[in-house]
């Protein structure tokens, strides 16, 4: 349907061209949208859920079709290399056959009940109202398949709006999910799309009653303001929100592998994820073997168009984060850093010049002391910090000593530091790997992060609880009305026991 809002135009990061023009959406518009999917709510939620199911079996069949060109264009608008944006694409895949399973699997518990003739159960039934989905520009689709997918099948209908700069990559999918909605004969309302700034559609989405789940992922700074005005209102927020990852290399640990590890960990996306690695702890007996090596992989590290197989490290999403690279670089160098590896905007001359006008930056390295106070922020660019640790136990507390807590990776071959990281007084955060790396991560397990990440868990594991509301049903089938911990509520005997209430 036409929007009213103002338009938006689509930029290429690699060359700063001009790739689409979108229709925002206006306040009357996101009314609009969310009154066809309090229509359309009723049905869905009554459509059993294996039926759902089969529904989102055939939006990952489509999805399947089509994979490379949606990859392509999720690498051209959002800027990250063609492995990385059909891989996305493969995620939203993925995640599509695991709500499959799922929809003959919401299963709720029988739990015996201490009254004779009663039966308990808890049954998981969709949410009362719709499921709002804010989304960050870095995972333009995998992001939104996290939640929708699981959320459809849940029985729920919802309404997203994607990240300004990423609206080609949200009508691209929206429409491929709605066309499958209607040819199988339900509403196309169910998944609804609004696309819009922030502080608009975002906004009016937060602010709505009837949003009883905003699933946020973004900045810890918009997230902040996102969970207090959905507690605010006591609906229920689900956030994902900034990183902060640290790896630690240990003495007793295979370099070649942590190495490899630390390369895509800080380069891939071109540190544009929210698990890219941030902070690395290397253990002094490994220090300078590590940084040659880095070094080495570092120099075979190919910048420029991200369609271009050869690519490893694209663009910049936005031209911001040039900005914001080249401060943080200045920071860290002001607080005693020493830049290893690149630290400078990169101009391509490639394709007829038409990279000069890209947000290119040079994947970098830098030392800083332990003290640096850069070390605390996540700064969305990928620029690595190296520390010297003099054991695993400060590499543990230097990895929980920030705000964050999202991902962090152990390379070690010692299974007593494997079950010590892992456990009470190992890494805090959500995502605790061992000899693989931060980013990366499979959607069977629970994604998300602790502290200021804002406790959030998607895609697989139990993350699907959140989509659902919760019946404890206590169903007697006796002729008695016994009540519970045998309260006697003025009938039978003063001691108690038989737990009658008066007729
Ligand atoms: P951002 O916070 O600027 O924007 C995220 C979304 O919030 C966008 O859709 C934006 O339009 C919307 N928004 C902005 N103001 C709003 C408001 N007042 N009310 C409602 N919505 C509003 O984030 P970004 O720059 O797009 O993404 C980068 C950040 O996202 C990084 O911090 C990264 O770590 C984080 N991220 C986290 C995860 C995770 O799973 N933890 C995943 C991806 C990205």
């Amino acid at each position: 349907m036409s929007m009213a809002g103002p338009k938006h135009t689509q930029i290429n990061p690699a060359t700063g061209e001009v790739i689409g023009t979108v229709e925002f959406g206006s306040g009357d518009d996101y009314e609009r949208a969310v009154k066809a999917m309090l229509a359309a709510k009723e049905k869905w939620a009554l459509t059993p859920a294996p039926v759902r199911g089969e529904v989102v079996r055939q939006i990952g069949q489509r999805i399947r079709e089509k994979q490379h060109a949606l990859g392509a264009l999720v690498s051209a608008e959002m800027g990250k290399i063609l492995p990385e944006g059909i891989g996305e694409v493969q995620e939203a895949v993925d995640i599509c056959d695991f709500a499959v399973g799922l929809s003959r699997t919401l299963n709720g518990s029988v739990i015996p009940s201490e009254r004779p003739g009663h039966f308990m159960m808890e049954r998981w039934n969709p949410l009362q109202g719709c499921v709002g989905i804010i989304s960050a520009f870095n995972f333009p689709c995998a992001v939104y398949f996290w939640n929708v997918a699981l959320s459809l099948v849940c029985g729920n209908v919802n309404l997203w709006k994607p990240a300004e700069t990423t609206s080609l990559v949200a009508i691209a999918f929206v429409k491929l999910v709605q066309d499958v909605l209607k040819e199988s004969g339900h509403d196309p309302a169910v998944a609804t799309l609004v696309c819009g700034h922030g502080k608009e559609i975002g906004e009016a989405l937060i602010q709505d009653p009837r949003m009883e789940l905003v699933s946020f992922t973004g900045s810890t700074a918009v997230g902040r303001h996102v969970n207090q005005v959905v507690a605010g209102r006591f609906g229920r927020a689900l956030l994902e929100l900034g990183g902060n990852n640290a790896m630690i290399i240990d003495r007793d640990a295979d370099l070649d592998l942590a190495v490899r590890a630390a390369l895509f960990g800080a380069v891939g996306t071109a540190g544009q994820r929210c698990t890219s690695l941030r902070r690395l702890f290397l253990h002094a007996d490994v220090y300078e073997e590590v940084l040659g090596r880095l070094k080495q992989a570092y120099a075979s590290v190919k910048i420029g168009d991200p369609l271009d197989s050869q690519t490893l490290c694209g663009p910049l999403h936005r031209p911001e984060g040039v900005k914001l690279f080249t401060t943080t670089v200045a920071k860290a160098l002001e607080e005693g850093g020493k830049v290893l590896v690149g630290g400078q905007p990169w101009h391509g001359v490639e394709k007829g010049g038409m990279l000069s006008h890209g947000n290119f930056v040079q994947p970098t390295v830098v030392e800083v002391p332990a003290t640096a106070k850069v070390l605390e922020e996540e700064a969305f660019v990928p620029v690595m910090y190296v520390v010297k640790i003099k054991d695993l136990q400060e590499g543990v507390k230097m990895n929980n000593s920030v705000r964050q807590g999202l991902s962090s990776a152990l390379f070690t071959s010692s299974p007593t530091s494997v079950f010590e990281w892992t456990g009470p007084t190992g890494s805090d955060c959500g995502i605790v790997n061992v000899n693989i790396g931060t980013s990366g991560a499979e959607i069977g397990g629970a994604f998300g992060g602790n502290k200021e990440t804002g406790w959030g868990r998607e895609s697989g594991s139990d993350a699907w609880k959140q989509y659902m509301r919760r019946s404890t049903c206590t169903i007697n089938h006796s002729k008695e009305l016994p009540l519970a911990q045998g309260i006697n509520f003025g009938g039978g005997n003063e001691n108690g026991g038989e737990g009658k209430i008066m007729d």
